[in-house]
């Protein structure tokens, strides 16, 4: 049973939108379930995968709830659906930052993978050349660093709010830095014809951070929002409210996501009612207790002044964003 949700925040929908599978939805601790959202425009099959955390094992979940059913797949393949959808529909990986809940699934299936370009950051495609795809933690599958280079993957540096077309989708991307503790992380602004959504990597609150990163994403997109363009926000909220600021290192929890989400209403200056914001990169808890996933979706709710519909990520969630 595909678990598919129909959401349009817009009074007037306009064609085309976005589909949004989530592959992995967590920040740690579950190896098979790691940060991996799939998107398309809506009836386009041609993909782009945000972030890898969970790649092969998120596609085979989702296809298990029946969130791959709609993907056309030629009789002559010779592949199962997910290894058809990892080689052939994602055209591209955008990466956030390169800790290991965001590439952890790209670093398994590369061997086998197609060859396709990485969009991220300078940083990012540095870190994964000098620290990754290195020979020494795995074979070099880039097209940069140690040699021999297997040139599968090509790193394509993005320059910040600069935006480029996906190669090979109808997709165009801008990324835009965000302050994640100790390393750069990236917003990815996702265009494709008149609509519009954002995914963002690990963020930590702009005032922790002692940053302007989060409130310039929102300038960024607030013409959008007015516009009612913006189908969509994929934002991480890591930790529930009991968590001390001190222990953030670069996450949001429910206090600092809805003062977040405050400012980008002020910021757009008007009202962000039934945007849907899914939050993603909860992290799970070993303790007997109540999830951290039940209490941060009710800490949000209760402190949340915007009216935005907010949605819990789930490995297998497929979302029609128009
Ligand atoms: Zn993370
Ligand atoms: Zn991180």
């Amino acid at each position: 049973m595909a678990a598919l949700a129909l959401l349009a925040w817009a009074s007037v929908a306009c064609a085309g939108g976005f589909d949004v599978t989530v592959l992995g939805a967590r920040g740690g601790l579950e190896d098979g379930n790691l940060s991996a959202y799939l998107v398309q425009p809506i009836g386009d099959d041609r993909a782009v995968l945000c972030d890898a955390g969970t790649v092969l094992g998120g596609l085979e979940a989702a296809q298990r709830q029946g969130a791959l059913d709609h993907i056309a797949m030629p009789q002559a393949a010779g592949l199962t659906r997910p290894g058809y959808v990892a080689r052939t529909i994602v055209r591209g990986y955008l990466i956030s930052h390169a800790h290991l809940d965001h590439i952890a699934g790209l670093v398994a299936i590369a061997p086998d993978d197609a060859a396709k370009p990485i969009y991220a950051l300078r940083s990012v495609n540095d870190t994964l050349a000098r620290n990754v795809f290195n020979w020494a933690v795995w074979p070099n599958a880039g097209d940069r660093g140690t040699p021999p280079l297997l040139r599968q993957y090509h790193y394509q540096d993005l320059v910040a709010g600069q935006g480029v077309p996906v190669r090979g989708t109808a997709l165009t991307i801008t990324a835009f830095p965000l302050s994640h503790g100790s390393v750069e992380s990236t917003a990815f602004l996702i265009e494709g014809g008149r609509n519009a959504m954002l995914y963002l990597g690990d963020t930590g609150a702009d005032a922790i951070e002692k940053s302007t990163h989060l409130h310039d994403v929102w300038q960024a997109v607030a013409p959008l929002i007015r516009a009612r363009r913006l189908r969509g926000i994929i934002i991480e909220c890591s930790y529930d409210d009991a968590r001390p600021d001190r222990l953030l290192f670069g996450h949001l929890t429910p206090r600092w996501l809805t003062s977040e989400l405050g400012d980008l209403q002020t910021v757009a200056g008007v009202s962000l009612r039934g945007l849907p914001v899914l939050v993603a990169h909860m992290k799970p808890s070993m303790r007997v207790g109540p999830r951290p996933e039940t209490v941060i979706m009710s800490e949000l709710a209760a402190h949340d002044t915007t009216g935005v519909r907010f949605i819990p990520a789930e490995q297998g969630l497929r979302l029609l964003w128009k």
